[in-house]
């Protein structure tokens, strides 16, 4: 009897165990729901949208390449796959973990509407370890990144990757599907995309060719991967994101390098395990602040007033006069993802610059972002801010024209801030106001910044 594959952000062939056991047991429905009212303010923003089209194209091309489809559906997920199940006859729905709260949700829903004789099988597949699965000696989930890493250390590597299924056979008819297009996942007017094309190979043998060109640079990882103007991380966030890799076929085609960049490398993708580990234990982490100061009176709220408002869209813009700031923000607008030291250097200044409530930073970034992810923004942006659970300091407060100049951006800074082009790597990173020309000055200066967040802390701490 068919199966029906559940794909959600784990859109690939290969190391797929959902698609893998769906395809040993019969013919194969492969589904993707979009269903835009289950996530609420952490619907898909703009950039995800983007991805998502041309990740179910290239999936949807490489399905029809082993006669083979997906069907396109739009709804409420767990109601559109039982109503399936009914119309195909299919017994089992597979589906990938997924550790969002609104896709826990979904999957308890979908296993009480399933009809009698019909199941819901979930597998891991999407982290190295299933999330909540490392626990320390009393049995408890990690809190704190340090002793977490170390624990996942020990216990890998992961398991070995799954192949593509050898064949994939089809039921003897498919249900109606609706056209991509008419999701309008892309943007029309304004077509604000272009950047992102130019940047982007979307799909699962772009994320598998950049894998290959990382094994042969990950060596240099440890003293590349704070250099913004070089590409010298891997660049495959958004890729692991949405699943169109693994992270076990990443450790497994780069744990032989031993190297210091693979060993750094591979912290960082447990830092994604980790985040995972903390939004299943905290639901609402990316929403809400984990350590509670007077957040009234450490924040200054957009919502308050025009001129903080106007604040908010200067950072946004990349207009704040701080020229590695404004490079990042301004990669991110263009392409869709910021590199990961300027994104600690933009986000702090949003926090503590600007003291502007870190929420509004982590929904613009998720808006903007093609990586945006619920358990990576979060964690990230409440490090940052100072408020999470395993937190740099609020009172270390990142001077950005510093960091401009230790991790030598004026390459970066050349390439995303045109007006600034012609200004030699001496005056780049500060420029004097005469030299400025068209570029804003400076929002506020970083002294004086930096003794108002003190204050508002002091304040906030009580
Ligand atoms: P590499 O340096 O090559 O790292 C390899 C992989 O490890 C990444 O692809 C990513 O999956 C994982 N990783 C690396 N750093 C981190 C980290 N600090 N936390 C969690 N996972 C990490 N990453 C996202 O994937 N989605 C987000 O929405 C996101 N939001 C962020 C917001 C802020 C404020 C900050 C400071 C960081 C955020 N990050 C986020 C983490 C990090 O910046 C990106 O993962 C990284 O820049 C992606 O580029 P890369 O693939 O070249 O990373």
């Amino acid at each position: 009897s068919p199966q029906i594959v559940w794909l959600r952000r784990d859109l690939r062939l290969a190391d797929q165990p959902a698609f893998h056991a769906a395809a040993k047991s019969g013919p194969v429905i492969p589904v993707h729901v979009l269903d835009d009212g289950r996530a609420g303010d952490h619907a898909y923003g703009g950039a995800s949208r983007w991805w998502l089209h041309h990740s179910l194209e290239s999936l949807g091309a490489t399905l029809g390449s082993h006669h083979s489809r997906i069907v396109l559906r739009r709804g409420d997920a767990p109601q559109v796959l039982a109503s399936l199940a009914e119309e195909t006859g299919a017994t089992c729905i597979h589906a990938l973990r997924h550790y969002e709260p609104w896709w826990k949700e979904a999957e308890d829903e979908l296993r009480d509407a399933l009809p009698d004789g019909r199941e819901l099988c979930l597998y891991d597949g999407n982290y190295l370890l299933p999330p909540g699965s490392v626990t320390t000696g009393s049995g408890d989930p990690y809190k704190i990144y340090t002793p977490f890493s170390k624990a996942m250390l020990e216990r890998m590597p992961p398991r070995e990757p799954l192949p593509e299924p050898d064949t994939i056979h089809s039921p003897e008819s498919w249900p109606e599907s609706d056209a991509l297009a008419d999701w309008s996942l892309l943007p029309t007017r304004p077509d604000w995309a272009g950047g992102m094309r130019e940047f982007w190979e979307v799909g699962e043998t772009a994320a598998c060719e950049r894998l290959n060109w990382w094994a042969d640079e990950v060596a240099s990882y440890d003293n590349g991967r704070n250099l913004p103007s070089e590409d010298m991380t891997s660049r495959l966030s958004p890729h692991l994101h949405w699943g169109e890799i693994s992270p076990a076929q990443v450790w497994h085609k780069l744990k032989d390098k031993r190297s210091e960049g693979w060993r750094v490398f591979a912290k960082e993708l447990i830092w994604r395990d980790y985040a995972q580990n903390v939004i299943d234990q905290f639901p609402d982490y990316p929403r809400d602040s984990y350590r509670t100061y007077d957040e009234r009176k450490l924040w200054r709220n957009p919502k308050m007033g025009h001129l903080i408002q106007s604040d908010l869209e200067r950072w946004q813009r990349g207009m704040t006069g701080y020229p590695v700031v404004d490079a990042g923000m301004r990669q991110l607008w263009q392409t869709g993802w910021m590199h990961n030291r300027v994104r600690m250097i933009a986000a702090s200044f949003l926090v503590k610059h600007l003291l502007i409530d870190w929420r509004f930073g982590e929904q613009w970034f998720w808006d903007t972002l093609v990586d945006a992810d619920y358990g990576n923004n979060g964690v990230n942006w409440q490090w940052i801010s100072g408020t999470g659970v395993d937190s740099n300091m609020f009172v270390r407060i990142m001077a950005p024209l510093t960091q401009s100049e230790k991790f030598d951006s004026a390459g970066y800074i050349r390439e995303y801030v045109p007006e600034l082009a012609k200004l030699s790597d001496a005056e780049i990173h500060d420029p004097a106001d005469s030299r400025r020309g068209a570029y804003p000055k400076k929002m506020i200066g970083h002294k004086e910044a930096r003794e108002r967040a003190l204050a508002a802390y002091a304040e906030a701490k009580g």
